[in-house]
This record gives C-alpha cells, sequence and structure tokens, in this order.
C-alpha cells in the first residue's frame, strides 16, 4: 500500500448535504457532488480521498439494519485500501448504526469514523466542515509503526471523539449533538487532537477483518413508567415474534414488585425471551442486587445491561440473535463486553 494516507468517505445522507426547498422550506438531501464543492478544503489534504454515495442519500430516520449491512460490505471490500473510513451520517440514528458497526465489524484494526452535523454544509455558519475534515485526519492517523491511533467504530462530534457504541443523541438543536455518559472521549480536539492512549481500544493486528451481515429484528425497547398497565406489558411480551427486550427501569435498575409485573416478566423469560435491564438515567449502571425491587428482577430471569446505552443494547441483541445463537449464549454475551459497549465492575449485575 502507498504511503500516502488514504481515507473512503461514505456519505449516506443527513443535514450535512442537505440543502433548502425553497417551497417548502424543509431540509431534503442532496448529492455528494454538493456537498464536496462547499469542503475545497479537501484538496489541501495531502492524501488519497476516495468517495463512496448512497444514492439517494437518506435522512437518517429511515436508516435500517439492511443499510448497516450495506456499509460492511463497503468497508470489508475496501478494508485493504484505505487507512480508515468516514461515514457521514444523519445525527438522528448515528448512535445506532456507530453500535450496530461495532459489533458488525469484528477484528476492526482501522478507524471507522462517523460524523454529519447540525446545520448543512453550505449555511455559512455549519458545523459540517469542521466535524468532517477532523474526522477524515483522526481516520488517516497512525503510530509511527504504522497502525492506526484509533482501531474503533467512533463518533465525532464537536471536538469530542467517542467511542461508537458508547453514544447518545441528547440535543436537537446545539452543536454538541452527542454524549458518552459511561465512557471519557477518547480524543479531545483543540488546536491538537489530543489521544488517549489508555481509553482506546488495541486492536489485534494478527486476526482478520470478520464482517457479520445478519440481523434479527424481532426485539423492542420498552421503557417503564408509574402507572403502566398490565394489559400493555402482556401485549408487548406477547407481540408475534418477539425474542428480545431491552427494559428501561428506574434508577440503578429498579421496576415494580408488584405481583402482575413480576409474573409478566417471568412467563415472558420462562419463554426464552431475553430481557435486558437497563437504565432510564442518563448515566451509570444498572445493579439490580441493590435493592429488593431489582432483586425481584434477577429471580424473574432479567439480566443486567450494565451501563449499556438503550442503541448499544438493541443493536447488539439484534446481532446476536442474527447469528443463530441459543438462549444461554446470547445471555452470556450479553454479560461480556464485546467491543467496549459495557463497563463490568466485580460482583455488580
Ligand atoms: N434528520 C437528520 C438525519 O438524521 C438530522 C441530522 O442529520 O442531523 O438525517
Amino acid at each position: 500500500m502507498s504511503k500516502t494516507p488514504s481515507v473512503l468517505l461514505i456519505y449516506t445522507g443527513g443535514t450535512i448535504g442537505m440543502i433548502e426547498n425553497s417551497e417548502t422550506g424543509a431540509l431534503e438531501s442532496f448529492n455528494f457532488d454538493h456537498l464536496l464543492r462547499h469542503v475545497p478544503e479537501l484538496k489541501r489534504f495531502n492524501y488519497r480521498i476516495s468517495s463512496y454515495q448512497f444514492d439517494p442519500p437518506i435522512d437518517s430516520s429511515d436508516m435500517e439494519p439492511s443499510h448497516w449491512a450495506r456499509l460492511v460490505k463497503i468497508i470489508n471490500y475496501n478494508y485493504d485500501y484505505y487507512d480508515g473510513f468516514v461515514i457521514l451520517h444523519g445525527t438522528d440514528t448515528m448512535a445506532y448504526t456507530a453500535s450496530a458497526l461495532s459489533f458488525m465489524l469484528e477484528n476492526l484494526s482501522k478507524p471507522v469514523i462517523l460524523t454529519g452535523s447540525q446545520l448543512p454544509i453550505g449555511t455559512l455558519r455549519t458545523d459540517g466542515k469542521e466535524n468532517l475534515i477532523t474526522s477524515i485526519e483522526i481516520a488517516a492517523a497512525k503510530h509511527p509503526d504504522g497502525s492506526a491511533i484509533v482501531p474503533e467504530v467512533c463518533i465525532f462530534f464537536e471536538n469530542h471523539l467517542m467511542r461508537g457504541n458508547r453514544t447518545t443523541k441528547i440535543n436537537a438543536e446545539n452543536f454538541n449533538a452527542f454524549r458518552s455518559h459511561n465512557y471519557p472521549s477518547l480524543a479531545q480536539v483543540g488546536i491538537h487532537i489530543k489521544y488517549e492512549p489508555n481509553l482506546i481500544r488495541r486492536a489485534m493486528p494478527h486476526l482478520v477483518l470478520k464482517p457479520h451481515y445478519l440481523l434479527d429484528t424481532h426485539v423492542v425497547i420498552f421503557t417503564l413508567f408509574p402507572g403502566i398497565q398490565e394489559s400493555t406489558v402482556n401485549a408487548l411480551l406477547h407481540a408475534p415474534g418477539l425474542k428480545a427486550v431491552v427494559m428501561k427501569t428506574f434508577g440503578s435498575g429498579n421496576a415494580p414488585q408488584k405481583e402482575w409485573f413480576i409474573r409478566q416478566v417471568k412467563e415472558a423469560t420462562d419463554r426464552g425471551i431475553i430481557i435486558v435491564n437497563i437504565t432510564q438515567c442518563a448515566a451509570g449502571s444498572v445493579e439490580m442486587c441493590r435493592y429488593e425491587t431489582g432483586i425481584h428482577l434477577i429471580e424473574a430471569g432479567v439480566i443486567s445491561g450494565y451501563d449499556s446505552t438503550s442503541e448499544s443494547a438493541i443493536t447488539k441483541l439484534m446481532f446476536l440473535l442474527g447469528h443463530g445463537l441459543s438462549n444461554k449464549e446470547i445471555r452470556e454475551k450479553m454479560n461480556t463486553s464485546l467491543a467496549g459497549e459495557i463497563t463490568k465492575t466485580s460482583g455488580v449485575r
């Protein structure tokens, strides 16, 4: 491979490339050439930058697991020809895509950086240019021995490089749209890009990239609230084909102790439905052993999602179910960090 740094830019859509429809005033997807015309700075990189675009580009609200498989295919096909990959993506579901890719790209040893913007790149105050240019630099960054500095799926947004499967979109308006509440940033960007080597996952260069394409979407995320009805929980847990549930509980993993609630949950896990407990709180971890209310859930067969985001928990379940693993294997893998998505503190579950 040549020594010139090389990056493949994959444009899926999102605000970054949109323009305003003069009749409706709504933002609509536009093509990639338009986007590139607004970033003449790209020519100043001494890099080989190639691009691939989704045709048509999509608003990320339309993102589907089939698009994730397509991204994996593009990355796998081009893996040996580039130092890194930058995916331009709408912000709305970027955290889901980043989480899914982190599981689907096993043994990743090159950077895959997702970014986008809150304002289209053609607008004067856009945040898109900054996000795009820095993402390209990070995607090409290497150690003196030639290995990638950040061999992970990440989101770069407003000066922070974050592990993708730890992120959540937290702001629909401000430029700092993403947070990684339970894991520190992998790099801070100011005058310099300050990487945090101790926080970045180490690649296993002797292992080859193993792309995965299969996902099973018979899953659901469900949020508890005071007053939730048995008929609702019953209908949800009896949804045809349902295989796994991410249950967003209160505080450190607590749920109502009512007889009907525990019974519904227990009957579901007895039927083989996997129920993963994550907290509704933005930060912190589930600790089901801490309160009696949590203990009831363990007894009903619920497993801990630790400090997982809901985006990561749901895509991990889709990934594991997609590979036809047994109920026992899935429960074990949910209990294991596959791509740095959970922090396990000993004795906590
Ligand atoms: N609706 C847009 C999308 O997610 C929002 C954005 O890009 O920020 O595609």
